[in-house]
C-alpha cells in the first residue's frame, strides 16, 4: 500500500480516521457494569483475530487515512503478543497515533516495554480511588496495583495519560470531585463518561444515570470554574476544560445527553473480527471471514471503502430513546 493518500468517507461525508480495535475479550477484572458475572464463556482462541490479520487490517486502513489506532479489549494487556503488536502497528506507514485503553492492572509490569514499543497515549479506566470500592466494582482487589501502574507511567513520561471514570449514581458519584482534583495534583487528564446501556444483561438504569452537566455542576461548586479548552480539528467526543492551576485537563464524554454522531470519525473491530460501524448498532460485518480468505491489500482496501458506506448517520433508534445494543462492552472495547 502507499501512504495515507486516499480517504475513507462514509455516505454522509464523514471521514473515518480512527479505529478502535479489540484484541481480546478476556479480562483480569470483572467490572459489574461491563461483563456478565457468571455463566459466560470466553471466545474460542481460533475465533480471535491473529497477529498477522490485525497487522494487515491496520496496514490497509492506515493506507486509507485511518491513522489513529486504539487497542482495547477485554483487557488488551492480557494478550500475550500485545507489545510486539503495538510496536509493529506503530511502524506502519500512515499510522500517526497508537493508543491503548487499559484497566491498568498490568501497567506496573509492562509500562517500560510499552514505552519502548513507541506507545505514548494511555487511557486508564478507574472508577474509584477507594480500594474497597474498587473490589466491589471490579470483583478484584487490585486498586494498589493500578495506582502504582499510573505512577510508573507518569514517571516514564507517557503523555497524554487520560483517566476514564464512568459516572454511576449511587456507586461512585461521591468521588467525582476527588477525581477532578487529580488533574490539579498530577499531569493527567480526567474524563467523566456517562454510563451507557450496553449489552443484553446491562446493569444500566435511569436511577444510576448521572449526566455530564450534573458532574460539571458538582465540580464547579467544589473546586472552581471549568475553563473550556478550544477544540482542535482532531478533537474527539470529549468536551475539554481546565481548572484553575490544573496540570491536566477535565473532559466530559456524553453519549447520552449530548450526541456527537454528526462528527463521528470511528469504526470498531471486535476481538472476533466483526466490523461495527456504530457502537450502538448491532449490525456487524464479518471481517474475519474476509481476512481468512487470503485477500490482497488492495482487495481489502476495496472492501473497507464499500463497507464504510453502510455506517449509519446515528444509532437507529428514535432521537428521544436511550441508545443501547446487545453485545457486551467487554467484547466491543468501549
Ligand atoms: N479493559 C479495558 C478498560 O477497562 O479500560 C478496555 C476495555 S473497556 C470495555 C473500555 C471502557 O469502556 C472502559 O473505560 C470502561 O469503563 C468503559 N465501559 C464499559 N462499560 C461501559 C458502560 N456501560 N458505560 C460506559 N462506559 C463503559
Ligand atoms: Fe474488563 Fe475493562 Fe470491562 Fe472492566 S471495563 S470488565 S476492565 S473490559
Ligand atoms: Fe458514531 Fe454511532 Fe457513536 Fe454516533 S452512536 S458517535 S454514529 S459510533
Amino acid at each position: 500500500m502507499g501512504g495515507a493518500t486516499s480517504c475513507l468517507k462514509d455516505a454522509f461525508g464523514r471521514s473515518i480516521t480512527y479505529l478502535r480495535l479489540s484484541v481480546t475479550d478476556r479480562c483480569n477484572l470483572r467490572c459489574f457494569y461491563c461483563m456478565p458475572q457468571a455463566d459466560f464463556n470466553w471466545m474460542p482462541p481460533e475465533e480471535i483475530l491473529r497477529f498477522e490479520e490485525i497487522v494487515q487490517l491496520t496496514r490497509v486502513l492506515a493506507g486509507l487515512g485511518v491513522g489513529k489506532i486504539r487497542f482495547t479489549g477485554g483487557e488488551p494487556l492480557v494478550r500475550k503478543d500485545i507489545v510486539k503488536l503495538i510496536s509493529d502497528v506503530n511502524q506502519l506507514e500512515g499510522v500517526h497515533e497508537t493508543c491503548i485503553t487499559t484497566n491498568g492492572v498490568l501497567l506496573e509490569d509492562l509500562a517500560g516495554e510499552l514505552y519502548h514499543a513507541g506507545l505514548r497515549h494511555l487511557n486508564i479506566s478507574l472508577d474509584t480511588l477507594r480500594p474497597e470500592r474498587f473490589s466491589e466494582i471490579t470483583g478484584r482487589d487490585f486498586f494498589h496495583r493500578v495506582w502504582s501502574g499510573i505512577e510508573e507511567c507518569i514517571s516514564l513520561g507517557f503523555s497524554p495519560i487520560k483517566i476514564n471514570f464512568v459516572m454511576m449514581k449511587g456507586k461512585n458519584d461521591d468521588e467525582i470531585v476527588d477525581f477532578a482534583r487529580l488533574s490539579l495534583r498530577y499531569p493527567v487528564d480526567v474524563r467523566f463518561i456517562e454510563f451507557m446501556p450496553i449489552g443484553k444483561h446491562s446493569k444500566w438504569g435511569k436511577n444510576h444515570f448521572l449526566s455530564s452537566d450534573d458532574a460539571k455542576g458538582m465540580i464547579e461548586k467544589a473546586v472552581g470554574i471549568l475553563e473550556p479548552v478550544s477544540r482542535g480539528k482532531e478533537a474527539g467526543p470529549a468536551e475539554m476544560f481546565t481548572l484553575p492551576g490544573g496540570q491536566g485537563k477535565i473532559g466530559f464524554i456524553s453519549p447520552l445527553s449530548h450526541r456527537f454522531c454528526s462528527k463521528c470519525n470511528r469504526i470498531r473491530v471486535t476481538a472476533d473480527g466483526r466490523l461495527r460501524l456504530c457502537l450502538f448498532s448491532d449490525v456487524e460485518i464479518d471481517l474475519r471471514q474476509v481476512l481468512r480468505k487470503g485477500v490482497s491489500d488492495s482487495e481489502l482496501s476495496h472492501f473497507f471503502t464499500e463497507t464504510v458506506l453502510k455506517k449509519p448517520a446515528r444509532y437507529l433508534k428514535n432521537k428521544q430513546d436511550v441508545p443501547s445494543c446487545d453485545r457486551q462492552m467487554s467484547s466491543i472495547g468501549g
